[in-house]
């Protein structure tokens, strides 16, 4: 059944190349004790190796069931190995952390045989070991860890044992009694056994083997008759399971506690980093939807005569327009580039079409739209030095005027929910003034000017006394041949009794929890005031005049919107007062979510129409929450970059430390592969290692940053007032852990590789 035929074997070092084994040639018995004698280096283990499948022959051919092993493959060689051979070490090659039971058992483990604990326990009977079942090998006499390393060369009842040399390590007493074992067990199988001593082989072998400088030189019973190889052997194919692996490497791990904390500790750093810095940010926006849904809840959707022209879709067109051209380029050339108005600015047509749109608006949405008509206010004001000026309330270089906001369905306006009134009181249906202090009562100086005041400090009181005046359009115009001429004689037109008093009703102030959208300042003037305006204006000579002419009456221009969208006859007909049509539409959503709607309700309107039909809106809420959800998601993104990189320092690391491992435990790794392990397993269970550590550090770090979350939100709450705003989402705990194990198995794959691409001889050879 087994039959070695003409096998050499050499190994090369450098450019000695040493003769281990030369042509040697022997058939075996299926059942017969075997010594192999021959000086050190004589080639003894050589042949042991090549007989176990534990190394692989140069020339020749090994002949198992009559079949020759030249074609045999690595999964071949395995079971094998596993199957077919028991091998007995002279240093006994125990696996130091696990019990010796469980060493027993582990050829059986590795190839999944049934009943594998009674058999290894049977074996540990037959070498009168039962009762030290549970000790660890270090726990053991040479001799008894002699014994185990036979029983478990017989766990499995393979049909060849090996022994290198088993009574190496033993004294002369001791070794007898294992003889008188190997040679029980020779009964029912083939024993081959390499040794030294002669009297030994004499005295219990049936057959003794020589060689001498990789030859054989004398046998001392060959086989002559081929009765005994009618036999055969049985080879089942060998894989380890994934428990195991998982076993073999937590009880190796256990071994080493100390190390293996550390170790995940430190590697989880990265992990709670990142746990912390998500569940800050992940709070925080929380927050921030919370207040922004309650501050701005209130914001309306404003549409204008101009509208910002930055939706995405013309952006992306523009700076994909722009990346075209190549930057410092060599051309001789000029390039025309979008005008900035074009680029940003775009021009609402609000159509009485479009109003009526709007009317249709769902009244479950909103709770009110304002329509504002906009018209020139040619405004007077009398200063304290006692000088009369004209204040230029729309180009002024500090805010232009703007209108109040009237009141909407239930008698709420923008003002209440969002302003203090902190002097006077508004009063909607009377021409007025209402000045919008910001959080430090301040206004621009050039609005004190407007106003008629030339110290940097007015009382409210001096505030509210103040008188402008309203110059309507026949006393200030006055017609010169084709033109009008507004009128410099500011004293006379303010004191003309046409004109409109404007008092400053009252002064408002953002509320502190409104920071967000109300801290500007100003001058406001109640829609009341440009109704009348435009009442009293709207028949004015110069309005009449200029309906019929095609230029522009005040400017000599003439009207040509392809130039200037601002150059229309509409637009000079609005500014003096005669329109009709509404500058600004102000809509109220009902809440938050309402919002959405409406601004789909608008989107709706824009669709299949030219871009230059479209009405654009400024959602201001949304302007708000946009920028602010950027800013926290930059910081965000910032500071996980930052802990990443301790997570990939802490995955090299465990790289290292697995390479440590595998340097530790390459003994181990020879002994699995003698018992027929794969390549592959070996990498298993290296895999399940890092595997382990990576859940383990994993783990630790989300309940370290779990802690750290405690005391977080305890300083968070002295400074902000905010309650617990850290909060660990449990998606992110997991995906947290799910990174932690993939990253250190990744930094465990290549040591892992280089475990299972170890030679098994030399690995068996570490000391
Ligand atoms: P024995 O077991 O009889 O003492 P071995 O079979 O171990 O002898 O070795 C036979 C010869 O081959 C020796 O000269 C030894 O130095 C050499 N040899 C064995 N293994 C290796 C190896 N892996 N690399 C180089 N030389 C080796
Ligand atoms: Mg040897």
């Amino acid at each position: 059944m087994l039959e070695i035929k003409s096998i050499s074997k050499s190994y090369k070092t450098g450019n000695f190349i040493q003769v281990a084994l030369n042509k040697v040639s022997v058939k075996f018995r299926k059942k017969e004790f075997v010594s192999v004698l021959g000086a050190s280096g004589s080639g003894k283990t050589t042949l042991l190796n090549m007989i176990g499948g534990l190394d692989r022959y140069d020339d020749g051919d090994l002949i198992i069931n009559n079949k020759s092993t030249k074609k045999f493959r690595e999964k071949d060689w395995n079971a094998y190995r596993n199957n077919c051979i028991g091998f007995i070490f002279q240093n006994y090659n125990l696996i130091s952390h696990i019990s010796i039971l469980e060493n027993v058992e582990m050829g059986m483990t590795l190839s999944g045989v049934k009943r594998k604990r009674k058999k290894a326990l049977d074996a540990l009977d037959k070498v009168g070991l039962l009762d030290h079942k549970h000790k660890k090998p270090n726990q053991l006499s040479g001799g008894q860890m002699q014994r185990v390393a036979i029983a478990r060369a017989l766990a499995n009842d393979p049909e060849i044992i090996l022994a290198d040399e088993p009574t190496g390590a033993l004294d002369s007493k001791t070794s007898k009694q294992i003889m008188k074992l190997i040679k029980e067990i020779a009964k029912e199988k083939l024993v081959i056994m390499v040794t030294h001593n002669k009297e030994l082989a004499e005295e219990y072998s049936t057959r003794i083997l020589e060689l001498k400088d990789g030859k054989l030189i004398s046998d001392s019973n060959p086989v002559k008759k081929d009765n005994d190889f009618k036999d055969k052997l049985n080879i089942k194919k060998t894989a380890m399971k994934f428990t195991t692996a998982m076993k073999l490497s937590f009880n190796n791990i256990k071994t080493k506690k100390g190390r293996t904390a550390l170790t995940a500790f430190a590697s989880s750093i990265g992990i709670i980093g990142i746990a912390l810095i998500l569940s800050l940010s992940n709070g925080f926006k929380i927050e921030i939807d919370n207040f922004e849904k309650d501050s701005l809840s209130d914001a309306p959707i404003v549409i204008t005569e101009q509208a910002m022209n930055m939706d995405q879709k013309s952006l992306e067109k523009m700076s994909k327009e722009q990346q075209k051209l190549k930057k410092y380029p060599n051309t001789k050339k000029i390039y025309g580039q979008e005008d900035v108005v074009n680029q940003i600015v775009h021009k609402n047509n609000i159509t009485k079409d479009y109003i009526n749109y709007l009317e249709k608006l769902d009244k479950k949405y909103i709770s009110g739209i304002s329509y504002q008509k906009s018209t020139a206010l040619n405004v007077i004001n009398y200063s304290e030095k006692e000088e009369y000026n004209l204040v230029d309330t729309k180009n002024s270089n500090v805010e232009p005027w703007t209108v109040l906001p009237d009141k909407i369905n239930n008698n709420k306006s923008i003002i209440d929910n969002s302003f203090d009134v902190i002097a006077g009181k508004i009063d909607y249906s009377k021409p007025g003034l209402v000045i919008q202090v910001n959080n430090k009562n301040q206004v621009y100086k050039s609005t004190l000017k407007q106003l008629g005041f030339d110290n940097e400090e007015v009382s409210f009181e001096d505030i509210m006394k103040k008188e402008l005046k309203v110059v309507l359009n026949d006393d200030y115009y006055k017609r010169v041949g084709n033109y009008f001429i507004p009128s410099t004689n500011y004293k006379e037109l303010y004191n003309n009794k046409n004109c409109i008093t404007l008092k400053v009703q009252a002064i408002i102030r953002g509320k502190k929890d409104k920071e967000l959208i109300a801290n500007g300042t100003g001058v406001i003037y109640t829609n009341s005031l440009v109704e009348e305006v435009i009442k009293r204006n709207k028949d004015s000579e110069i309005v009449r005049y200029q309906q019929d002419k095609d230029y522009n009456i005040l400017t000599n221009q003439t009207f040509d919107e392809s130039k200037d969208f601002m150059n229309t006859k509409e637009l000079a007909l609005s500014y003096l007062g005669a329109d009709s049509i509404p500058a600004a539409i102000y809509i109220y959503p009902k809440n938050f979510n309402a919002k959405d709607n409406i601004t789909k309700y608008l989107d709706k309107y824009n669709k299949e129409k030219d871009v230059k039909d479209e009405i654009k809106y400024t959602d201001t809420a949304k302007m708000i929450s946009t920028l602010s959800g950027n800013i926290m998601n930059a910081i965000t993104i910032v500071l996980i970059a930052f802990s990443s990189i301790s997570l990939i320092v802490s995955s090299i690391m465990i790289g290292i430390i697995t390479y440590i491992s595998v340097l530790e435990r390459t003994k181990e790794i020879g002994i699995l592969r003698a018992l027929g392990a794969r390549r592959k397993d070996i990498k298993r269970v290296f895999n399940a290692e890092t595997f382990i550590i990576g859940i383990f550090s994993g783990g630790l770090g989300i309940l370290i940053a779990r802690l750290l979350i405690i005391p977080t939100n305890i300083v968070i709450e002295n400074m902000s007032n905010l309650k617990n705003v850290a909060k660990l989402n449990p998606i992110h705990a997991i995906i947290l852990i799910v990174i932690s194990v993939v990253l250190t198995i990744i930094g465990g794959l290549i040591p892992a590789s280089i475990a299972s691409k170890k030679d098994p001889v030399e690995a068996l050879r570490t000391e």
